[in-house]
């Protein structure tokens, strides 16, 4: 194990409390991951560098996560170095990054000096990246970019029309603005936040719409207006932009910000041939994420919108997160927000 003795953690210890920083004996780092879809040795110690603010890790923080078992670590996302290795797949010093497989919810993740893992679920660092970067991707950025290549492998082509992005000044929402203006697609962002379209233009989006046009219970059927969307929303908003997109176009359905529920009919698929596509990220093979990151990583970092998608967030302590995520709950944030736990 580790030469440090203890480290530092945001520990959720109640159901309904808000999570504290402690110092934890690194003994009591996880040796087994009792993860439903991934159990096992863990095998790999890693020193984080970074994590970010996600939408579960705020409701892990403010202990409101539905199913939280109590004490918990938030920070799904993990970039940083290889301290221990006992798998043949890592080494020590390498640089490595990890989210999703229910790390920050069912296993101890980020948002502590030190995290226990299984090898199975890191992956070398990606070309053109470094720890701060990825962080700044992280969940979000990386299920941007598998809801954009779930429309791009579905056949959307920037000349069949525009893209529309829901949840737009959300982590998913804005890197996925940024990917798409980057590969030639036009962009129509809609967002709850009128304060926040020239930011959401800088980004690349040519038109930014209001949530409210969206929310109201809709009609099965309106105008052919999208070529494609990524929905981070669900509910009313994702059943109003099935209603509306074009002869063809795919939806990429990732989240739930506005409501788990989708009041659609079947019309915008039998009569318009539309289709709906579910993008999971947190059990996806590591060769599927080598493979989307190799596609549009490198180039998110060169176009300097990363940059753009965090200027308006500071990087946070492990003291600063539990307001910045109650705030994130309410919906009151833009952009991603990376957590350094020195
Ligand atoms: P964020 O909290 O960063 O952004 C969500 C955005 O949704 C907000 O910025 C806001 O954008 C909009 N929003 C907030 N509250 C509401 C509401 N009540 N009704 C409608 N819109 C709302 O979240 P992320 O971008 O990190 O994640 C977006 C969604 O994707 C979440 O539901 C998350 O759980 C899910 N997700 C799913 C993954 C998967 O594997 N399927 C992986 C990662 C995330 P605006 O004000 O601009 O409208």
């Amino acid at each position: 194990m580790s030469s440090a003795k203890t480290i530092r953690a945001l520990i959720t210890r109640t159901k309904g409390v808000s999570a504290q920083v402690e110092t934890l004996p690194v003994i009591e780092l996880p040796l087994q991951s009792t993860v439903k879809n991934s159990p096992g040795e863990c095998n790999l110690l890693v020193k984080v560098k970074y994590s970010s603010l996600n939408y579960k890790d705020a409701l892990v923080v403010s202990g409101k996560y539905p199913g939280l078992k109590p004490p918990m670590i938030g920070g799904i996302d993990i970039a940083g170095t290889v301290q221990e290795s006992k798998s043949d797949l890592f080494k020590e010093g390498d640089e490595v990054i990890m989210n999703g497989w229910g790390v920050g919810t069912d296993h101890y993740g980020g948002f502590a000096q030190l995290a226990s893992l299984r090898s199975e679920w890191a992956m070398k660092m990606p070309k053109g990246l470094d720890a701060l970067g990825a962080a700044q991707i992280g969940t979000g950025g990386y299920t941007a970019m598998l809801c954009v290549d779930a429309l791009v492998r579905n056949g959307v082509k920037p000349e069949h029309g525009p893209i529309l992005v829901t949840g737009s000044t959300g982590g998913v929402g804005s890197i996925s603005i940024a990917i798409l203006a980057d590969l030639g697609y036009k962009v129509t962002a809609v967002s709850g936040k009128t304060s926040s379209t020239d930011w959401l233009k800088s980004l690349g989006a040519t038109d930014v719409k209001a949530r409210s046009d969206f929310e109201a219970e809709g009609k099965p059927l309106v105008k052919e207006q999208w070529a494609g969307c990524v929905d981070t929303v669900g509910g009313n908003v994702l059943a109003n932009v099935l209603s509306g997109t074009k002869y063809g176009g795919s939806v990429a359905a990732c989240g739930l910000a506005g409501g788990m529920n989708l009041p659609t009919t079947v019309a915008p698929f039998i009569l318009r041939g539309v289709s709906l596509l579910g993008v999971e990220s947190a059990l996806l093979p590591v060769a599927k994420r080598e493979e989307v990151y190799g596609k549009y990583a490198e180039a998110l970092i060169k176009s300097k919108k990363l940059d753009k998608v965090c200027e308006k967030a500071q990087l946070l302590t492990l003291e600063q997160v539990p307001d910045v995520a109650e705030k994130m709950l309410k919906g009151q944030i833009e952009g991603r927000y990376c957590v350094t736990p020195e």
